[in-house]
């Protein structure tokens, strides 16, 4: 009985003493102690030794103490909070050229270790990806789409110098295939589809990104609803347009769009799509029907949404009126922030109000996607509406609350919801071993409040830590 229990009790010291000697056997291995680790699918755990080796989390242990604690590769950080790197899934690195060479350090400078860009030129969006990886210090994790596949009309053709070409067009499914395999060619993550494609070009669009394995974002082409494009998609950008599908009348706003669009033979299509968004946004919105929506809604619940509040809900946050916004203005290129600042003295002397009624509409579906298990994704659309770089990111987390999640899935939105979407879900997005190393330090606890992400005490992409 004695020997039995000194035997149980030596094999535990054994267990222990492995992986503690396994631990630390090697030199260059980072220790983050004492910690309370964080993250949206395991319980938080308190007192911990988070061991990284090379990019990757090695263990998770409890804390060391004594002489272990102490060594030069050990950071003690008692009273500090351990998140996974933050995702921005909907970005424009390409939307502001004055800002496209800052925007990497900006994102990393507040956490946000991986990107997604949702529209941009293919050739120079690779060539920026090449320089960012190839240079000395680290970039964030980028992944990116390409140009917006429109229609015949293409939104962002570049004819104004207010709007970069973001957009090419795919006039008819016999150029759908050739299409897609050009952007997978070049180096494309996903695809993006947007709004002036026809429903024939969509469905081989969608034909053509599964046969060449790419992700699918995607606006609802206004020729469609969002349940009939949605579920063919992986993702949803805006929340747009689901308006038009969730009203009352949404048969007959349909015909009028499909007619409006195919009567449009001359002029920009970011007139046409422009004056089929005022004409119906609105409209749509005031004939809210919850049962039919709830039927829309039950349609998506594989596809993810990227609500983007932080863009839809500016005019009524307005950044600008924070306390923290000056000194993130200040990070930003002079010439950026002065036309940034130009801008918001502009919104400010006018007189007339803005309509706030898209903004509410946008906040309240938060709490009809999470009733109807629709799952949901934390994207920034930074920098188009004054969006700051990473900083955007922390108010999207504090809108996705207000919209009605907890922080646990607010933390959920913009860690494992775009793992979801990248088919990466095992390698990053959560503190455990074999993780990829992106890590953010906190000086307080995001599940108490999730402003709390904006206090950062350091951030740390694959091992390497940039901000401490
Ligand atoms: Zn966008």
């Amino acid at each position: 009985m004695h020997f039995k229990s000194f035997s149980f009790t030596s094999c535990l010291l054994a267990i222990s003493c492995l992986s503690a000697c396994t631990e630390f056997q090697n030199q260059t291995d980072l220790v983050i102690n004492n910690v309370t680790v964080v993250d949206a699918v395991s319980p938080i755990r308190v007192e911990r030794s988070v061991v990284i080796r090379d990019d990757k989390i090695f263990a998770v242990s409890p804390a060391l103490t004594g002489a272990a604690a102490t060594t030069p590769n050990v950071i003690d950080a008692s009273g500090q909070f351990l998140i996974p790197g933050l995702w921005d899934m909907h970005v424009h690195f390409l939307y502001e050229p004055k800002l496209t060479e800052q925007m990497a350090d900006l994102f990393l400078h507040y956490g946000v270790t991986s990107v997604r860009d949702t529209g941009g030129n293919l050739a120079d969006l690779a060539a920026l990806r090449e320089r960012l990886t190839e240079r000395s210090r680290p970039s964030p994790q980028i992944y990116f789409s390409g140009p917006l596949l429109d229609g015949e009309f293409v939104v962002y053709d570049g004819s104004d110098p207010a709007r970069p070409e973001l957009g090419v067009d795919v006039a008819n499914t016999s150029t759908a295939n050739a299409r897609v395999k050009q952007l997978k060619d070049a180096g494309a993550d996903l695809i993006k589809i947007y709004e002036l494609v026809q429903p024939d070009v969509y469905a081989d669009l969608v034909a053509a990104a599964r046969s060449h394995n790419l992700p699918i974002a995607s606006h609802v082409p206004l020729m469609l609803t969002a349940d009939e494009a949605g579920p063919l998609a992986d993702s949803m950008e805006h929340l747009r347009n689901i308006e038009l599908a969730c009203a009352s009348n949404w048969q007959e706003l349909l015909q009028e769009r499909r007619k409006t669009i195919s009567e449009f033979t001359e002029g920009l299509g970011y007139d046409l799509r422009r004056g089929l968004h005022s004409a119906q946004r609105l409209p749509a919105i005031a004939a809210y029907d919850e049962n039919r929506c709830n039927e829309v809604l039950d349609t998506l619940q594989a596809t993810t949404q990227v609500p983007t509040l932080r863009l839809n809900t500016v005019f009524r946050q307005q950044p600008w009126t924070r306390n923290d916004w000056p000194i993130a203005l200040t990070g930003m290129p002079n010439d950026v922030a002065q036309q940034w600042q130009s801008q918001i003295d502009l919104l400010k002397h006018n007189n007339t109000a803005p309509d706030h009624r898209f903004a509410d509409w946008s906040l309240f579906l938060i709490s009809r996607l999470l009733e109807r298990k629709v799952p949901i994704a934390a994207g920034t659309d930074t920098p188009i509406g004054l969006g700051i770089p990473g900083y955007s990111l922390h108010t999207e987390l504090e809108l996705l609350v207000t919209g009605g999640m907890t922080p646990t899935q607010a933390l959920y939105a913009a860690t494992v919801a775009p793992t979801h979407f990248f088919g990466n879900t095992d390698e990053i997005g959560q503190i455990k071993p074999g993780m990829t190393a992106d890590l953010i330090l906190l000086n307080a606890n995001p599940m108490d409040d999730i402003s709390n992400t904006r206090n950062i005490a350091a951030v740390m992409t694959r091992g390497t830590w940039i901000r401490r």
